[in-house]
């Protein structure tokens, strides 16, 4: 007679079901779910190690062992069976336990006569939680089936940990595991400091429904669900769409080949035919492999896993039914997002205001993600390794964008702390609020227009929250960045017209796109050779004359979007004068062509220059008479007058932007525009920091443009300022020989003397 090997599992799993389903205190279900187990693997003993926060695994119950051992005998990590266990995430089947080298005795439970011994490690999400452990006298060695049916077993009681159930358990200071206070370091993205809870971007599908009714059926769905799953990759690979070019391409390819691999899709049927729906079977699959993964330490492997865990999920949401963006209803007033890596579009479809921060195992600084974070104003932190497996839905956790750091379920007094830091910041900000309804000027009553930068629909509510002026600089190529295709006309006419709209007849100055450098899009492959010097190429107002497709359309929607009002169009990384005269040419055609069609055109159209790459140096009385007004872009003039890549973190501090020959660059600049009546701004960095907004005044700049949370502290420290007293102090240290000081330390002690708030 064939005997169904799956019958054994399929009863336990079933009677584990009717025990969950009953109303029993915690200890009373774990005490039966051992017995059970036992009963069913006709074992002697079973017994439930846990995982406590201090990395011992603490005896939760035992049928077989000595009673009187539960909650009092524990093993260390790594120590004895139970121990090399829960380590290595992997199952120990022996038939002789005392012969194994990590065996230990443990007097108070009396288990030295039990000869073989089944452990298995209690995952989830790959983590230990646990060891679910069956032994016998006689020297046996267990079947694949009833390890099959001890990990499923063990799946069921993670879901009980999870839950908060066997917590329930615990004793103070001997917490589970599970709730353990972690902490990461990585780097800030954006400044700000965020309390809330954890909501997973890519939330782990809590599998409810673990026990199936028919495992035909449920193979069925699989077989259909893979079978959707492979032919959504095929048709993504099959899109010759250039976003799916070189490593889009690749993990797509790897995607395909494990949705295809038989010994992945073999232990999903496995553990179907033992009972499991097919979601519990791809939850269960999933978390063994990652755990077992976790180990691993070649870079490439984890890479994969990583890989692995996404196509799990989508093979999920398949099986349940679920489009990829559904939002959590559900989500938290104080929502951190806590995600390996996201895609820009993906944060907007959050709504802000339940948003505190955002979380990324990977990112990096001028990830578009990231852009889009520092502009919707949230706390980001980065490159924080293992914090997605490390997280549960509706954890309590700070996100600190100022030292780039992450802590997870903290200790009441680091959360108090931060309370605290939270607090501070807010009074600050209410402070600023009150600040809003002065008007902006020196305390020697010379007016100075504070402007903020923006560049996508998320930065406008902004410009009457941090009572701006106007736009200075309004960052086009964000647009671009953030779609997965060029956006099309109408849809930069629209993003411009709500722009201007929102302004409300404050200046607006639009930058056509700055692409190349590093503002890299997916779908556009810029240069037909890899570049050396990708901030010294073809990028900015460079790429734009030799694609002048990609102009005429941006300038046809600036122009149209404008219509009746004002228009002010800026070029970046302008090198010689014959490129403002080649941009000119062809906004002079745009607007030729659209008169003819009797469009509604803009009152006014003035066109500037951003002042990024030194050469300009040499010719800025000719730059000032070929435009209307020039922007001192800060940020790529210092890294050029100073050749120090401003991406390279290992240069960040090295050069002093308020050092004495950036300041007489500076002044120049200011100089010339006094001279020949052109106005001049700043839109770089060194306009939102009070300290060096300070000297830009000092200098003679009266308008400078910002980020909008600098707005409020640039604000407190111009009402404050004797303007004449700087100008003549900086005109004195600036002319002559260097001063004995650096010039920072002199502008430092300029504000303390006269409690100019920096
Ligand atoms: C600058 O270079 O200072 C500037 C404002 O432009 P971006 O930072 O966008 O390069
Ligand atoms: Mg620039």
């Amino acid at each position: 007679m064939i005997r169904d090997m799956a019958a054994g599992p399929r009863v336990l799993l079933k009677r584990l079901r009717e025990l969950m389903a009953e109303p029993l205190e915690p200890q009373e279900r774990l005490d039966r779910i051992v017995r059970d187990i036992a009963a069913n693997m006709v074992a002697e003993v079973c017994s439930l190690y846990v995982l406590r926060a201090d990395s011992v695994l603490e005896l939760y119950a035992t049928v077989g062992l000595n009673p009187n051992a539960v909650h009092l005998a524990q093993l260390r990590l790594g120590q004895g069976l139970v121990g090399t266990i829960a380590a290595s995430a992997r199952a120990l089947n022996l038939s002789n336990a005392q012969e194994h080298p990590a065996f230990a005795y443990l007097p108070e439970t009396g288990e030295e006569i039990y000869h073989s011994f089944l452990g298995v490690p209690v995952l989830r999400a790959g983590r230990t939680l646990g060891v679910l452990v069956v032994q016998n006298k006689t020297m046996r060695h267990y079947r694949d089936d009833e390890i099959e049916a001890l990990e499923t077993t063990a799946m069921v009681i993670a879901e009980m940990i999870a839950s908060g159930d066997i917590g329930r358990l615990s004793r103070p200071g001997l917490e589970l595991d599970l709730s353990r206070p972690a902490s990461f370091t990585g780097i800030a993205f954006n400044e700000g400091v965020g309390l809330g809870h954890v909501v997973l971007h890519e939330p782990r599908i809590v599998v409810t429904n673990l026990f199936n009714e028919d495992s035909g059926e449920e193979l069925r769905r699989l077989e259909d669900s893979l079978g959707s799953l492979r032919l959504s990759i095929d048709d993504m690979l099959e899109r010759r769409d250039v976003a799916f070019e070189g490593e889009h391409r690749e993990v797509l390819e790897a995607y395909r080949m494990f949705a295809n691999d038989r010994g992945w899709v073999r232990r999903l049927e496995e553990a179907i035919r033992n009972g499991l729906t097919a979601e519990a079977a791809v939850e269960k699959v999933q978390s063994d492999m990652r755990a077992r993964m976790m180990h691993m330490t070649d870079p490439y492997l984890r890479e994969r896993m990583s890989d692995f865990d996404d196509l799990a999920n989508r093979l999920l949401r398949q099986l349940l039914g679920r489009g990829p963006e559904t939002i959590a209803e559900s989500l938290p007033k104080d929502a951190i997002i806590v995600a390996r890596s996201m895609g820009a579009a993906e944060l907007l479809d959050y709504p802000r205001d339940r948003l505190r921060g955002l979380v990324l195992e990977d990112g990096a600084p001028t990830s578009h993600v990231v852009i889009v974070a520092r502009a919707m104003g949230i706390p980001v932190a980065g490159q924080m390794k293992g914090v997605v497996s490390m997280s549960e839905n509706g954890d309590p956790i700070i996100v600190d964008g100022v030292e780039g750091a992450v802590h997870l379920r903290p200790q009441p007094d680091l959360e108090a702390a931060y309370a605290e830091k939270v607090r501070f910041r807010a009074r600050r900000q209410e402070l600023y609020r009150e600040l809003r309804k002065k008007p902006s000027e020196t305390k020697d009553g010379v007016k100075v227009d504070l402007l903020m930068n923006a560049g996508l629909a998320v930065d406008l509510p902004q410009l009457a929250e941090a009572g701006a002026a106007g736009i200075g600089l309004f960052r086009t190529e964000l647009q671009f960045m953030v779609a997965s295709t060029f956006p099309r006309a109408e849809a930069q006419e629209k993003l411009y017209r709500d722009v201007l709209d929102t302004a409300r007849g404050r200046p607006v100055t639009f930058r056509t796109i700055d692409i190349g450098g590093d503002k890299v899009l997916p779908y556009f492959k810029g240069s037909a050779q890899e570049e050396e010097n990708p901030a010294l190429g073809w990028r900015a107002i460079r790429l734009t004359l030799d694609r002048p497709g990609l102009l005429r359309t941006q300038i046809r929607a600036l122009l149209k979007a404008a219509g009746g009002r004002e228009l002010k169009v800026m070029l970046p990384m302008v090198t010689e004068l014959g490129e403002i005269a080649q941009a000119r040419e062809i906004i002079d055609r745009e607007v030729r062509h659209l008169s003819r069609f009797a469009h509604h055109l803009p009152t006014s159209l003035k066109l500037g220059a951003m002042i990024e790459v030194p050469s300009l140096l040499w010719q800025l009385d000719e730059l000032m008479q070929a435009v209307d007004f020039v922007s001192v872009g800060s940020n790529d003039l210092f890294q050029f007058v100073m050749a120090a890549d401003r991406g390279n973190t290992q240069l960040a501090d090295r050069f002093d932007t308020l050092s004495v020959p950036f300041l007489r660059v500076l002044k120049q600049i200011a100089d010339a525009g006094l001279r020949n009546h052109t106005p001049v701004t700043l839109c770089g960095e060194l306009a939102g920091k009070p300290i060096s907004a300070m000297a830009l005044l000092g200098l003679g700049y009266r308008s400078i443009s910002m980020s909008p949370a600098s707005i409020g502290p640039v604000k407190a420290m111009l009402t404050e300022l004797p303007l004449g007293e700087l100008t003549a102090f900086l005109d004195d240290n600036l002319a002559g020989p260097a001063a004995r000081l650096p010039m920072r330390a002199l502008l430092q002690a300029f504000a303390d003397d006269r409690s100019i708030p920096l």
